[in-house]
């Protein structure tokens, strides 16, 4: 790496982000770090969706609670 700006698609818009120069790094704007959030929040209610009801596979969701990726 050298010592140049770093610069980086933002995530949400696909437009650019510079470090130093965007306080919302790797994003644009704060309007698009919220938007990817919200989308983030989002999805996250879907996948846990299934988990909640499954109340049989609670003790093999518990086995392998350890290899579980964080
Ligand atoms: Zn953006």
């Amino acid at each position: 790496m050298s010592d140049l700006p770093i610069k980086k698609k933002c995530p949400s818009c696909q437009g650019l982000s510079v470090y130093g120069e965007h306080a919302h790094f790797p994003f644009c704007s704060a309007r698009c770090r919220d938007r990817d959030f919200l989308a983030w929040t989002d999805e996250a209610r879907t996948l846990s969706t299934p988990l909640v009801d499954a109340e049989n596979s609670m003790d093999n969701f518990s086995l392998s609670d350890g290899v579980f990726p964080d």
